[in-house]
């Protein structure tokens, strides 16, 4: 194990994780009666869809395809009927609806035909990235980014070392945890079908030290194949970070806008690749994720298998509902989740967890003013000077809170949770991120505008100057007959010739 002088900052939040750890994984829960699919639910851009109103669909069945750019397909959860595509509440910060594929349930749950899978390991990684992709697969640890393509861009650079995140860092979520004690050997058979795509040297399955029962299943699991082994990290939060998790296992640092790959590491989470090995082995396109419901408000606390398009009430009102009214949902962890604006929006991709938490657990207190001490500074992990960005960033001074490494930091929200004078440190980085990203976006449109503006000009013009060249093409001919005709002399005649000859 290694020793925590390898990481910088951290911090230890509530676990609250003993609530829901070592309790089976609930796995029968009732169909809904309708299931709600926004259509964007991953990193890029919004799934197109394929079907419309009254068309009955099979489980499994692609619902939804892929849109431009980063995107990832759709899949029915169940059997039944398109109700349409509908503006629902999404779970988003910001409340605003989103579109969503209506699907009512004929209670029946019929699969469509899985494909007959052979031996994944016997077949090309490029066969196997796309059937990955095929199945709308997207990272199941909080990025959402679609996996097929993490896989090609792992297969453009050597990656040596792939490095399955176990850690999940966040209190109360055990999510992870679970699936690697109930489903350890799909776990490594998961990560070794990834290994075989990217064609890594080893994989390192990391799990933090507060996970021993975890640790030891997929120890045993791992155990028959020599190039895949776990590795025991300390559990100090925001340890699930991709940046920190590579920190603490192989000693590298991703440098400031770098990426893994250059570093020849690639890290995938423990439930991508569960689905991944679900899809590989069976079949099974992604419609359903193991998340963590917990939070003081609920009666108990448990991991459940849900179908995606599930609302939020269903799971709660079948998992033992609640014990008093939430003061907050949260879909996530307390640390990096999203506020829910209601109890209807469906569980989705991203969906780790659900917490009903009490007042108590909220814990909103009035910020008050800084007080400089620092503390901010020293839990930081990213090394940043928190204090300073949110200074910038509460003034809409973007390229200052930047030149204070706004774009390094990872929204782990360890700053705000150590801040005494509890300044919401986190959200004004949340805000400037945001702000930022909307401004390439508009930076980026405006430019593309004023590229199809110049070319159409430049065609304009380019049409203008051949129709001027083809006008005074025309004309020339028009007049050469006549010039020609005054230049080129009349044949000559027989008595003209014989004028000459005499
Ligand atoms: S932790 Fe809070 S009070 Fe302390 S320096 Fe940082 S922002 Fe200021
Ligand atoms: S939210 Fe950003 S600034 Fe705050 S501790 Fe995390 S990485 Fe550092």
């Amino acid at each position: 194990m290694f020793g925590f002088s390898r990481i910088r900052g951290g911090v230890h939040p509530e676990s609250h994780k003993e609530d829901s750890a070592g309790k089976p994984i609930v796995t029968d829960l009732p169909l809904p009666k309708r299931l709600y699919l926004p259509l964007f639910q991953q990193a890029g851009a919004m799934a197109l869809p394929l079907v419309k109103p009254g068309d009955k669909v099979l489980k499994g069945q692609q619902l939804a395809i892929t849109g431009e750019g980063l995107s990832a397909n759709l899949h029915a959860p169940t059997s039944g009927t398109i109700i349409g595509v509908e503006e629902i509440i999404a779970p988003h910060p910001s409340g605003l609806n989103s579109a969503a594929i209506v699907l009512e349930s004929d209670g029946e749950d019929r699969w469509m035909e899985l494909p007959d899978e052979s031996d994944p390991f016997q077949r090309s990684p490029e066969e196997l990235a796309s059937e990955v992709e095929r199945a709308g697969i997207v990272g199941l640890g909080g990025a959402i980014f679609p996996s097929a393509i993490k896989l090609r861009q792992g297969r453009r650079f050597e990656i040596k070392t792939l490095i399955i995140n176990g850690g999940e860092c966040e209190p109360y979520l055990t999510t992870d945890d679970q699936l690697m004690r109930e489903r350890a050997a799909e776990v490594v058979e998961g990560a070794r079908l990834i290994q075989h795509i990217i064609e890594a040297y080893e994989t390192v399955i990391g799990i933090e030290d507060n996970k021993p029962e975890a640790i030891a299943a997929m120890r045993e699991a791992a155990a028959p194949y020599g190039k895949v082994r776990v590795e025991v990290v300390p559990a100090l939060y925001p340890m699930g970070s991709a940046k920190q998790l590579i920190k603490a296992i192989t000693g590298l640092e991703v440098p400031a806008g770098g990426r893994s790959n250059d570093l020849g590491v690639l890290v995938h989470n423990v439930a991508t690749a569960y689905a991944i090995q679900q899809t590989l082995r069976y079949g099974k396109p992604l419609i359903s994720r193991v998340l963590t419901l917990a939070g003081g408000s609920l009666n108990e606390a448990r991991n459940v298998e849900a179908l995606f398009g599930t609302p939020i009430q269903h799971l709660i009102d079948h998992c033992g509902g609640i014990s008093s009214q939430p003061a907050r949902l949260v879909m996530g962890g307390p640390m990096m989740g999203q506020q829910l604006p209601a109890a209807t929006v469906p569980v989705m991709k991203g969906t780790s967890g659900v917490l009903a938490l009490t007042q108590k657990e909220v814990n909103d207190k009035t910020p008050s003013n800084c007080i400089r001490c620092s503390r901010c500074v020293q839990v930081c992990p990213m090394g940043l000077v928190p204090l300073e960005m949110a200074k910038h960033a509460k003034a809409d001074n973007f390229e200052e809170a930047s030149s204070y490494g706004l774009r390094d930091c990872i929204l782990c929200g360890s700053c705000s949770y150590v801040c005494p004078s509890r300044i919401p440190l986190v959200n004004y980085f949340e805000y400037a991120k945001g702000e930022m990203k909307q401004r390439r976006v508009a930076e980026h449109k405006l430019a593309y505008t004023q590229q199809l503006t110049a070319r159409r000009s430049e065609r304009v013009e380019r049409e203008a100057e051949a129709k001027r060249a083809a006008k005074a093409a025309k004309k020339k001919r028009a007049k050469a007959p006549k010039a020609e005709a005054a230049s080129t002399p009349e044949p000559a005649t027989t008595s003209d010739t014989a004028e000459k000859e005499s």
